[in-house]
């Protein structure tokens, strides 16, 4: 994946990672990067959850992540997971029965850590009801919530005891002969988190769920996570990511999609290239760019499209674009289609214009997909 032998400078070795199933969905090995986010509804409200997990769907979500931290929740997870598109996962915190009821509610993956939920002969019964309910588990290592042990030896939440507590977590699966595992060790801290991540990805095949944790809000946390997940991404490490952010968790599909998209390990929808905008613009950049983001978010298919103000950039991004638009002089621009000058257009056009030309080409790529496929 993202081998790219005409421009070398963009390839990303992946990590060797297994791989398990995350219901339908693999993760690790040479699986595509999948992208998750958490439901922030009262579980136990069925129509919201599922409200929220169907426009995270919609938003490209792999898998959808919602809170069982009681039992109406467990119950109410039923119908979610019978309901829901894409496979969902229990998240559960000490109590084992919570997970024993998920599992056999049909969730997809239980995100528990097995050293929390009490003595052997439950990590035994968890394990089993999620092997015979084809669950595969989440160990999730926080450095909020660092056993007491590990505190007490390092002093502080550091990348060491983080992957210690990740290996520790590891073996009690391992011990009841359960491999179809994944692990994450997050920590809101940025370099704490990398940290981790890299010892941990030296240490275990395990796929790899990353995030950096209470990254904060919109903006904040959306530039937090670019940062954390994409340096890891950039050197190979990571098999599915959730983006954390104090927003709606459809902005945390686009993010985490954004992030992929960034670094060529996947694509979906228009990647509008644009620039920021300045005296010499065409016409107005920011608000065309604002209106093409909306009037295009319904389009799933894969393609790039430039929005450049003048011709001193124009031109160049409209060379490396499917389709483009340079803005030029008397209230008109260029269209490009495949990187060559096509027609012009007046600014007043432009935005109904450049939406009818990405849905013709997006049936245009679906149609040679689809041909393809058979
Ligand atoms: S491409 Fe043109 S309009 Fe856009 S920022 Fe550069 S000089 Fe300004």
């Amino acid at each position: 994946m993202s081998h790219n032998p005409i421009r070398p400078w963009r390839n990303i070795e992946r990590r060797k990672s297994r791989q398990i199933m995350v219901g339908r969905v693999p993760v690790g090995g040479d699986a595509p990067i999948s992208v998750q986010t958490m439901t922030n509804t009262d579980t136990s409200d069925v129509k919201a959850t599922l409200a929220q997990v169907l426009r995270a769907a919609d938003a490209g979500a792999d898998i959808v992540r919602v809170s069982t931290p009681d039992e109406a929740s467990t119950r109410a997870l039923r119908e979610i997971c019978r309901e829901s598109p894409v496979p969902i996962v229990a998240d559960i915190h000490f109590h084992y029965k919570r997970a024993i009821e998920a599992a056999e509610a049909g969730a997809a993956c239980l995100r528990i850590n097995p050293g929390n939920i009490g003595d052997a002969a439950r990590v035994r019964e968890v394990v089993k009801a999620a092997k015979d309910h084809g669950c595969s588990i989440r160990i999730g290592v926080n450095a909020g919530s660092l056993e007491k042990h590990l505190l007490e030896k390092y002093g502080e939440p550091c990348p060491d005891a983080m992957v210690e507590s990740g290996l520790d977590h590891i073996k009690l699966l391992q011990d009841n002969d359960f491999h179809e595992f994944k692990i994450s060790c997050k920590a809101s801290d940025v370099f704490l988190s990398a940290a981790a991540y890299q010892q941990l990805a030296a240490v275990t095949d395990a796929p790899i769920h990353l995030g950096i944790t209470e990254a904060g809000g919109l903006t904040s946390g959306t530039v937090k996570s670019a940062i954390g997940l994409g340096s890891l991404l950039w050197f190979g490490i990571g098999d599915t990511i959730r983006v954390s952010l104090s927003a709606d968790p459809v902005e945390e599909v686009k993010v985490g999609f954004e992030i992929l998209k960034s670094l060529g390990l996947r694509t979906r929808g228009v990647q509008i290239i644009s620039c920021p905008s300045c005296a010499r613009q065409g016409f107005d950049v920011i608000k065309t760019v604002e209106a093409l983001e909306k009037r295009l978010e319904h389009v799933k298919t894969p393609m790039s499209l430039s929005i450049i103000g003048c011709v001193v950039n124009g031109p160049g991004e409209a060379l490396m674009t499917d389709i483009g638009f340079t803005g030029g002089g008397a209230g008109r621009g260029m269209v490009y289609l495949a990187g060559k000058q096509a027609h012009v257009m007046g600014n007043d056009r432009m935005i109904d214009h450049i939406v009818e030309l990405v849905e013709k080409r997006a049936a245009e790529i679906e149609a040679t997909d689809a041909q393809a496929a058979e």
